[in-house]
């Protein structure tokens, strides 16, 4: 017991009352590789379910210095004064390796991080990609389980971590710049096809043609993609994080995004997609760490990893080879 304590029956009703300390605790214990925390972050986790799942889910992406932060200032400011509750997550697989990652700094997000009715939470550090996607998806429920019933995850538009964060919110959109190609921007087209809104921010002067001109040219880009098996046109908008305009309005696009989903019934169906989805893929991950650890793997894997080496066992069949063996 005690302020630190990480019992997971504690921290449950420490969430449940909205209580800050618990639930940042509760983050830490999950991002914890130990065994033994593993266990309680678990427990707490199956607990916390029956309290899971009332937000809305979205994820935000676009390359560094498009202005991710001024946004997600500008558009949390918003939804807490519509009486919202915010959570910022991130996921930046890099953190911890490279300076610069996202939410790194404290300095981003300045007045929201002060306000009590947000949180923010840097992106779990180090590991691999699927290990900061799953400790993030746990945050997610924490924070639903806690009362924030917005979420919003954050990543930078230019890798692999896009697709993870897709599969884990409800609603993903992509803040590009007017007057920049988006080879110039770095983002791929796969991003761009996965976007439910694409948001041209920096438009300050709402005169400015260059900013017409994008719209057009993004909405003839997200036309030739196949419509989306939801029935969602995605949305093309633009804003001024700056200035604050155009806020509101991509928050309008996700409320009509959710009524429309819920109504038609794909909302729910995404989720649960979204679950066993990550079911199979931590029966991938767990299935493996067990065989590693097994008391003949290491023995066997060096013996045909040395055939690979000297060029005697075509690397497939040394696979097959290994894995017949560890389980014969
Ligand atoms: P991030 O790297 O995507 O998080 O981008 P930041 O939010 O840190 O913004 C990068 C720079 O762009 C900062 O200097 C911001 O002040 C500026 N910026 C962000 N939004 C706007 C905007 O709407 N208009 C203008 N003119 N500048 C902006």
């Amino acid at each position: 017991a005690g302020k630190r304590s990480l019992n997971p029956a504690e921290l449950k009703a420490g969430i449940l009352k909205g209580d800050r300390a618990s639930l940042s605790r509760a983050l830490t214990l999950c991002e914890s590789k130990l065994a033994q925390h593993r266990e309680l972050a678990e427990e707490l986790l199956q607990g916390l379910m029956p309290h899971t799942g009332n937000s809305i889910r979205i994820g935000i992406t676009g390359v560094p210095g498009v202005g991710k932060s001024t946004f997600i200032e500008a558009f949390g400011k918003e939804l807490i004064e519509a009486e919202h509750r915010l959570a910022v997550l991130a996921i930046d697989p890099s953190s911890g390796r490279s300076k610069g990652s996202i939410l790194g700094d404290k300095t981003r997000m300045h007045e929201l991080s002060q306000d009590t009715r947000a949180f923010i939470r840097p992106s779990p550090s180090g590991g691999s990609l699927g290990g900061v996607a799953r400790r993030t998806r746990e945050s997610i429920l924490l924070c639903e389980a806690a009362g924030y019933d917005v979420i919003l995850v954050e990543t930078v538009g230019v890798g692999q971590s896009e697709t993870a964060v897709k599969n884990m919110v409800d609603f993903f959109m992509l803040l590009m710049l007017a007057g920049a190609g988006d080879e110039l921007q770095g983002i791929k087209r796969g991003i761009m096809e996965m976007a439910d809104l694409l948001l041209i921010n920096k438009a300050d002067d709402p005169k400015d043609p260059r900013v017409k001109l994008a719209m057009g040219e993004y909405k003839r880009a997200l036309h030739l993609f196949p419509p989306n098996p939801n029935e969602w046109i995605p949305k093309v908008q633009a804003c001024s994080a700056l200035q604050k305009s155009g806020i509101a309005e991509a928050w309008e696009v996700i409320l009509s995004f959710e009524n429309q989903q819920k109504n038609k019934g794909y909302f729910e169906a995404e989720r649960q997609r979204q679950s066993l989805a990550w079911f199979e893929e931590s029966i991938g991950e767990l299935v493996l760490e067990q065989v590693r650890s097994g008391s003949n793997y290491q023995a066997a894997f060096q013996e045909i990893q040395s055939l690979v080496k000297e060029g005697k066992l075509e690397a497939g069949v040394a696979a097959h080879r290994l894995v017949e063996k560890l389980f014969a």
